[in-house]
């Protein structure tokens, strides 16, 4: 019929918007690199923040003692205890996890922070006696913050902007380890922040403690981000003492990338321009899980209201925005039943649309293909982007065999098994098969969280 055609239509027109050829994605790589630079030379001269991090030597192995560590994500927060038993005994560590409640997000920054104070008192109190700090010291806290912050210094920072779902307006600027400190003290929590970190660089931090090859992080969760270690030499906006290790950890904020090689179409567009933070963050709008099932919703309001895709109503669930979350779409598209019973299940559960044919489900798993293919490939050139600027993109001219490794975590990651195997196909075909076999993508399980907690033990004012 002329209904589905047009659906087709549609449907094939936002395929080949979203295309992402070898070609186009070596430009994405190389805008990236020349970004990193422009970043790390001047303050503001690039749309890529590259924080220093004043983190210059990453864990060694041998860090012990007991430390905290909490970790404010985008979607959750996790509290750990951490016991570092140096390379021998390794790391043991507890959690406790929570989603952050929705209406948190956009209040004041008081009932956020008192909110989690509160969740860490709890956590805190549930500690063994033989856990307990020495008289006279204080317990020790890695802050894993996954938002842009200017570092003052390895435990002080100002919030740049909120990202992901985040809009709490009187915390930009703010110290957010002041806010933290202010709120722990309103709780009677006496602890010491000795770490503020990124959740890239505590990931980056926890896969070095494992692996010493470990040369970069990335996110790809509700948000995405990437750090790396940069020489310190190369850094021009640095005005600091040159850090003995010769190094400095780089929190490129990546999320908030651009480039007129970045396929975007109009869904895109109105994505950004209807989002809490318009015309920012428009690579994570692409890759990240906050964003990859709403793209595909949007697409599938526009079949259903100009091709009347599933009948001639509009279902109107499918108006939500934000409805479709990414974990649904990753389950449709990884259904792999002939009728495609969970499509349809999916479809009726959250979208509350019943009767759908084979043909049409095929068309929705179509729509989750194209757009984690975009987002993975695109997470990919990043990565390969990452590599250019730090000359690991090819073989040493002694030959000598250089391991890359890059650390990732996040739910998007560890989830979605095709965007995570589409970005590390895309990554080999992008570096060519010599250099592939040198690179080697490691998931970091909960690295962020016990980097933080290694990052505290090196900075520890006990020390
Ligand atoms: P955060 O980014 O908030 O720190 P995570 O790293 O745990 O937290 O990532 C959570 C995000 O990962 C979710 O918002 C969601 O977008 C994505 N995610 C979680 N589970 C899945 C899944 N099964 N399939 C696809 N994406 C998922
Ligand atoms: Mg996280």
């Amino acid at each position: 019929s002329s209904r589905w055609a047009k659906a087709i239509a549609i449907v094939k027109e936002f395929e080949e918007k979203c295309e992402t050829p070898c070609e186009k994605l070596r430009q994405v790589a190389d805008a990236m690199a020349i970004e990193m630079h422009a970043g790390l030379a001047s303050e503001g001269g690039s749309k890529l923040k590259m924080i220093i991090s004043y983190v210059d030597n990453l864990p060694s192995g041998n860090e012990e003692g007991l430390f905290y560590a909490l970790d404010l994500g985008g979607t959750n927060f996790r509290v750990l205890r951490v016991h570092l038993g140096g390379r021998e005994k390794g790391v043991i560590s507890q959690e406790f996890e929570e989603a952050i409640p929705p209406h948190l997000m956009t209040r004041s920054s008081h009932e956020l922070f008192d909110y989690i104070a509160q969740a860490l008192a709890k956590f805190v109190a549930t500690e063994s006696e033989d856990s307990r700090p020495l008289p006279g010291r204080k317990r020790e806290l890695g802050f894993t913050f996954s938002f842009p912050v200017r570092q003052l210094s390895v435990a002080s920072g100002t919030l740049i902007k909120w990202t992901k779902g985040f809009s709490i307006e009187d915390a930009v600027g703010e110290d957010v380890v002041g806010e933290l400190t202010k709120a722990l003290d309103r709780v009677g929590l006496d602890m010491h922040v000795a770490a503020l970190v990124n959740d890239t660089i505590g990931t980056l931090a926890g896969g070095r403690f494992y692996n010493p090859d470990v040369i970069a992080a990335v996110i790809l969760g509700t948000g995405t981000n990437a750090a790396y270690v940069e020489r310190a030499q190369a850094i021009p906006k640095w005005h600091g003492p040159l850090p003995k290790s010769g190094e400095m950890v780089i929190n490129t904020e990546w999320g908030n990338f651009r480039s007129s090689h970045i396929p975007l179409t109009e869904y895109d567009h109105a994505l950004d321009a209807e989002s809490l933070n318009p015309g920012e963050q428009i690579f994570e709008k692409t890759i990240s899980g906050m964003y990859l099932g709403e793209i595909v919703r949007r697409v599938l309001l526009r079949v259903a209201e100009e091709a009347a895709f599933f009948g001639d109503k509009v279902p109107e669930k499918l108006r939500v925005p934000f409805i479709l979350r990414t974990p649904v779409m990753s389950a449709m598209h990884h259904d792999t039943s002939s009728d495609l019973k969970i499509v349809a299940s999916k479809l009726k559960d959250v979208l509350e649309i019943t009767n759908t044919s084979l043909k049409m489900r095929k068309v929705v798993v179509s729509l989750c293909e194209i757009v984690a293919t975009r987002g993975a490939r695109s997470s990919a050139a990043g990565i390969y982007g990452i590599l250019k600027k730090i000359d690991r993109d090819t073989l040493k001219e002694d030959g000598e065999a250089q391991k890359s490794v890059i650390a990732l975590d996040g739910g998007l990651f560890e989830h979605y098994t095709k965007f995570r195997m589409c970005m590390e196909s895309t990554l080999k075909e992008l570096v060519g098969e010599k250099v592939g076999k040198n690179i080697v993508i490691e998931h970091s399980k909960d690295g962020s969280g016990i980097g933080a907690a290694l990052l505290a033990a090196s900075h520890s004012k006990y020390l």
